[in-house]
């Protein structure tokens, strides 16, 4: 038994699951779901769908390009049984398991840590650009805003709010 990819959004078909479509030109099509079969027949690109994986991937959202994926390849051609080279497969296989789980959560960490980079330099950029209006409001209030703001480091506010 053999756990198919989808043509379309690229998950997982298990055995007497998804539909399968052959063209008049004899090339098979496996889907997940109805889904993707509906999408396929819209002819929409799955590179341009967002929930796909070629789109995570292509976007950088997803672990792509890693030597851990090396490992995985189809082979069509049947190897004579053996026994050692059975036992040797599913240890292999449950090792390689291990390491790929391991490194997309790590890709996933390294991924919020660097948005988490990206908004705080975003929040430091606002508020440098509407200091002015801070000033406005001081005006009317008469309260020294932009003094309160000197008093307090943006660096402990990121503090205050990641604890
Ligand atoms: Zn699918």
């Amino acid at each position: 038994m053999r756990i198919d990819r989808c043509f379309f959004c690229s998950g997982p078909i298990h055995p007497g699951r998804g539909i399968l479509f052959i063209r008049n030109d004899c090339k098979q099509f496996k889907f997940c779901a109805k889904k993707c079969n509906a999408a396929f027949k819209k002819k929409r690109n799955p590179r341009k769908v967002r929930w796909t994986k070629t789109h995570r991937k292509g976007r950088g959202k997803e672990l792509a390009i890693d030597p851990c994926f090396e490992f995985e390849r189809r082979r069509d051609v049947p190897v004579k049984y053996s026994r050692e080279l059975w036992q040797e497969t599913v240890k292999t296989m449950m090792a390689v398991e291990e390491i790929k789980s391991k490194r997309q959560k790590q890709f996933a960490i390294n991924r919020v840590e660097k948005c988490r980079g990206l908004t705080l330099a975003n929040d430091k950029v606002d508020i440098k650009k509407g200091i002015h209006l801070l000033e406005l409001k001081e005006k009317k209030q008469k309260k020294p805003v932009v003094q309160i703001l000197e008093d307090v480091d943006i660096e402990d506010l990121v503090e205050m709010e990641e604890n």
